[in-house]
């Protein structure tokens, strides 16, 4: 049977502020377990929390970001449940009246544009973390619970069902990442679980209307693993559904070792939670002036910096598109650029040159030993013909291990370009020379034969010879 796959998506991310929503203990991450907190993030008795403003603005710059209607009034709520790491028995949650609702975000799949609805975003706070003596839950003689984490503020952006496959729905995560990073709300390390996601996921036979059942696959904290977890759920429902069975709604979790979803829990329902309203908060009365100051006061998106790239750069939608998709990958262009690099040849290397190195070491543009400001003195040296582009690449690797400035190192290690032309003609002639069988063949009309004779000069002078006037030298003397 032909089904369609609906997908919706509910993101989690930690705001990016110095300390707690409803306290004031300090949210840095990797501290000693159990260091940052106090009565009122434990839960003790007789405490009150009192919301930090600066948690409503991120949520308000977030909701306009998404073109979200930032609604006038709205509230927290208690959502009840009872787990190990939510020391109140409750989480301080926005039910039905939250901060933003009916926005949108549109994304590029296959070179189309296809818009994707956002429900609402709500604010809330995370939860503490357990943490398992053994390998897996099941297998742990004990658990040890941290603290640290519970009260620090969250933002949860939930998607209409609008996503039709698992790569539609890499790249809405992407997307939102991207403007959450954009709008300095969030660091969004997927790693440090600041940036998190569950997803919600039913197949219909294509062109019925009604909703299948849903599985929700929770915890997804990677783009990896969010395609992967998708792709293996859609596979086992449309197994089961072709074999006559049932899909049950349910919570499942996604096994990144073994690449399969497994069931966790039945699904609740929003009655099971007994939602009610939170007495100890007042309500959020936000004022339209001030909705409209931050709306004002956005910074440029990635899709306006896409545009400007291209229009005031002529870079390709390509180009533009993987270098705004990250903002420090972005800021790292424009910096360069700045410094008098060409537009084209930066993107160029940081797409090549650039990004090889980081996935090598597994580590983002903000942590690149080399400066936009040296990668621009590199890019110049080879516009001045002091070094080839070859040569460059080496000098780069260089750069990179010790931190020198580019100069430093081509002069160090003595590589020059020779651009010297009775230097290069000296050892044109004596690869000619040497090489009989080459020359018989690129006269006898075997272009290719050329390369060979152009790669001995090169091999001879590690590199350093001009190529161009190596090759009209060549060509000139054959
Ligand atoms: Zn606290």
């Amino acid at each position: 049977m032909d089904y369609e796959v609906v997908i919706g998506l509910e993101i989690h991310t930690e705001l990016k502020t110095n300390s707690k929503i409803f306290c004031g203990c300090s949210t840095k991450f990797g501290s000693d377990q159990n260091t940052n907190v106090c009565p009122v993030c434990l839960g003790l008795p007789g405490v009150l929390p009192v919301i930090n403003e600066k948690v409503v603005e991120f949520a308000i710059r977030a909701g306009l970001a998404l073109n979200c209607e930032i609604l006038p009034f709205s509230k927290f709520d208690r959502k009840n449940y009872y787990y190990p790491d939510l020391p109140k028995n409750f989480q301080t949650s926005q039910y039905d009246l939250p901060i933003a609702v009916n926005g949108h975000l549109d994304i590029e799949v296959n070179g189309e544009t296809k818009r994707i609805g956002i429900t609402r975003i709500h604010m809330e706070e995370d939860a503490g973390k357990l943490v398992h003596s053994g390998a897996t839950i099941n297998t742990s003689d004990y658990a040890l619970v941290d603290y640290n984490r519970t009260g620090v503020p969250l933002l949860e952006i939930v998607s209409e069902p609008d996503l039709r496959s698992a790569e539609e729905a890499k790249a809405y995560l992407e997307k939102v990442k991207a403007i959450l990073e954009y709008l300095d709300v969030s660091d969004c390390k997927m790693e440090e679980g600041s940036l998190r996601c569950d997803a919600n996921i039913s197949l219909r036979p294509r062109g019925q209307t009604t909703l299948g059942t849903k599985a929700e696959i929770k915890n997804l904290n990677s783009f990896r693993s969010v395609q992967r977890g998708l792709e293996y759920e859609i596979a086992r429902q449309e197994d089961l559904l072709d074999d006559g069975g049932k899909v049950i709604q349910e919570t499942r979790t996604w096994d990144e070792n073994k690449g399969m979803t497994a069931s966790m829990r039945s699904k609740e329902q929003a009655h099971d939670y007994r939602y009610l309203p939170e007495p100890d908060l007042v309500p959020i009365v936000v004022d339209p002036a001030r909705v409209e100051e931050i709306r004002t006061n956005l910074p440029e998106l990635p899709d306006a910096r896409k545009q400007r790239l291209m229009d005031a750069y002529g870079l390709s939608e390509y180009d533009a598109n993987v270098i705004t998709a990250s903002k420090s990958m972005a800021d790292y262009f424009d910096q360069s650029v700045q410094a008098n690099g060409d537009a084209k040849t930066v993107a160029n290397w940081l797409m090549g040159e650039v990004s090889k190195h980081l996935n090598n070491e597994g580590i983002s543009i903000l942590e690149c030993p080399v400066s936009p400001e040296q990668l621009t003195e590199l890019l110049a040296l080879i516009e001045k013909g002091t070094i080839s582009n070859k040569i460059a690449k080496a000098v780069f690797e260089e750069m990179w291990a010790s931190r020198k400035a580019p100069e430093v190192i081509v002069k160090e290690k003595g590589l020059v370009q020779i651009s010297d032309t009775s230097e290069i003609v000296a050892i044109v002639d004596g690869v000619i020379a040497a090489n009989p069988q080459s020359v018989a063949d690129f006269k006898a009309g075997k272009d290719k034969a050329i390369g060979f004779l152009v790669g001995q000069i090169m091999k001879q002078t590690k590199g350093r010879a001009n190529p161009d006037m190596v090759n009209s030298l060549l060509r000139e003397r054959l």
